[in-house]
């Protein structure tokens, strides 16, 4: 089995991304990233060091603004107008979920659209529905991962058959817009999707994309020759990062896979910088070339 890795795909969209930084940079432009944390979750914290660490290698700035979890709602949304209507921030990622005492809609929702470097707000998703392909139009960073890593692999896309498993907005949803425009052949399963019926669809198709966020869940009959199979998925078991798929069980069977740790996830971040250049770019008005 092949193993699709996602460094060879972050090093081209790195190098590509250093070219539109120093651009700005010639014009003395910074592109700058505001995170808004509410609260010390360790999944968020771990999340927030790598996205930091990454920002701080290719020169893009970042403003923390930590919220307590006793904060109200109005607090957050006030935080969240004061970086909309910064001109010193171009992009805002907010870290989600948020305590559930909060209206976790109408905080995401106060983003506004041209500053939303993480495409949660309904604005943001429903241009992204509406006007997926178009210029200056952010798709969520998940979904276009996903993407980027079957085109860098060079797979061919058009009237292929693609599962996706998971229908969530920040993952299934978006991803099925995405690969409808490649001119696939998408179907979804969820929770609700009957087992038998599941293994049918995935044993028919030649692309699996799971972002389910159980490991091991599918049994082994659900999968034939020659499928190429995207992970999306992030567990822990015993303490170890893993994806939704068991290798063990399946690296006879697929002809290729991306691995946990070291597929997906390194995609999402740096797509989420590209994110910040582009609306850095939108911002001021200025092009790559
Ligand atoms: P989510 O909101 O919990 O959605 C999970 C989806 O899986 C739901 O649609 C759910 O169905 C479906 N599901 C649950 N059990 C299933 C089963 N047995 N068979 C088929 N479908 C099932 O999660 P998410 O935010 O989309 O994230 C999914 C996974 O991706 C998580 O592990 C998350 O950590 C990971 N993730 C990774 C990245 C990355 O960059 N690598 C980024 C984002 C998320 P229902 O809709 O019926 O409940």
């Amino acid at each position: 089995m092949l193993e699709l890795r996602g460094k060879p795909v972050v090093e081209k969209l790195e190098s590509e991304l250093i070219k539109k930084i120093k651009l700005l940079k010639t014009d003395g432009i910074v592109p700058t990233l505001s995170i808004l944390r509410v609260g010390e979750d360790s999944g968020q914290l771990s999340y927030e060091k790598s996205i930091v660490k990454k920002a701080e290698n290719l020169g893009i700035n970042v403003k923390k603004v930590i919220k307590n979890i006793a904060s109200k709602t109005d607090d957050i949304i006030k935080e969240i107008e004061f970086l909309n209507n910064d001109k010193n921030v171009n992009g805002i990622l907010l870290l989600q979920p948020l305590p559930k005492s909060m209206d976790a809609s109408l905080i995401r929702n106060s983003i506004s659209k041209d500053k939303d470097v993480d495409c949660i707000s309904d604005k943001s998703l429903g241009d992204f529905f509406v006007n997926y392909g178009k210029q200056n139009v952010i798709a969520p960073c998940t979904p276009e991962a996903v993407l980027e890593i079957l085109k860098f692999y060079g797979y061919k896309l058009l009237g292929k058959k693609v599962v996706i498993l998971g229908r969530s907005m920040v993952v299934g949803k978006p991803l099925q817009n995405m690969l409808l425009e490649e001119n696939m052949t998408v179907s979804i399963c969820h929770s609700k999707t009957p087992k038998e019926v599941l293994v049918e669809l995935c044993r028919s198709a030649d692309y699996i994309v799971s972002c389910v966020g159980r490991y091991d869940f599918m049994t082994k009959d659900a999968f034939t020759k020659g499928q190429v199979l995207i992970d999306v998925g992030i567990n822990f078991v015993d303490g170890k990062l893993v994806g939704d798929f068991n290798v063990e069980k399946i690296s006879d069977i697929v002809e290729a896979m991306t691995p946990v740790p070291g597929g997906i996830g390194g995609i999402t971040t740096l797509l989420l910088m590209k994110h910040i250049v582009d609306c850095t770019y939108q911002q001021k008005d200025c092009t790559y070339e």
